[in-house]
């Protein structure tokens, strides 16, 4: 699939506030740092679409891109240690309530290559497949694995998260490693 347009379209902090559109929607979720950002920009080939955080954890909102086809929503980043019981409670809520009542045509959820998933990370598989919502999974930064270790490190994750070995893409925003793969993805959801 080609992308000839993705442009930011809005952000929203509050449910009743969720962008309304007749196009599909595609949502990226994943824990903070995980890289979402940087997803989005090279599935964009845009550097500065979604912004990329140096601070991680900024991400407080549902960032909405229209990418022609399909429209992008970017969900707040969970996991983030650094901030009080109630903005946690606040973004849970958030990232809750869209996931209950928006109709999704695929929800990407982000993890880390290098690390084993988080409790996070688990927690949010199994509520998707307790909701039937459909998912793929995107391994991010795999620049950062030797070449080797990519294949026994995307079984351990799937392993974990009782996911089939074919339900992970590694990808790298750093050299566009994996953005045809995910863009079929897409495409195949629409
Ligand atoms: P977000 O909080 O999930 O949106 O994460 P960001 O996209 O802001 O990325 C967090 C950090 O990880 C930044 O310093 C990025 O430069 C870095 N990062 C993201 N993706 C990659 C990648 O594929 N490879 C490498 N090496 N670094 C990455």
């Amino acid at each position: 699939m080609k992308i000839t347009k993705a442009e930011f379209i809005t952000s929203v902090a509050s449910k009743d506030k969720f962008y309304k559109t007749e196009k599909p929607i595609i949502a990226v979720v994943g824990k903070s740092n995980v890289g979402k950002s940087s997803l989005i920009n090279m599935l964009a080939r845009n550097k500065k679409l979604a912004k990329t955080s140096v601070t991680p954890g900024r991400t407080r909102l549902v960032n909405y891109f229209d990418f022609g086809s399909f429209v992008l929503a970017d969900l707040p980043g969970y996991g983030f240690a650094k901030v009080s019981k109630e903005e946690k409670k606040k973004w849970a809520d958030l990232l809750e309530s869209f996931l209950q009542t928006e109709k999704l045509n695929l929800l990407i959820c982000l993890v880390d290559s290098r690390h084993d998933p988080t409790e996070d990370d688990i927690m949010m598989i199994n509520y998707l497949y307790h909701y039937s919502i459909p998912f793929v999974i995107v391994a991010t930064k795999v620049d950062k694995l030797s070449k080797t270790k990519i294949k026994p490190q995307m079984m351990t994750i799937t392993r974990k998260l009782k996911v089939g070995i074919d339900d992970i893409t590694p990808t790298s925003a750093e050299s566009g490693f994996g953005r045809e793969e995910v863009l079929s993805l897409i495409e195949k959801s629409l």
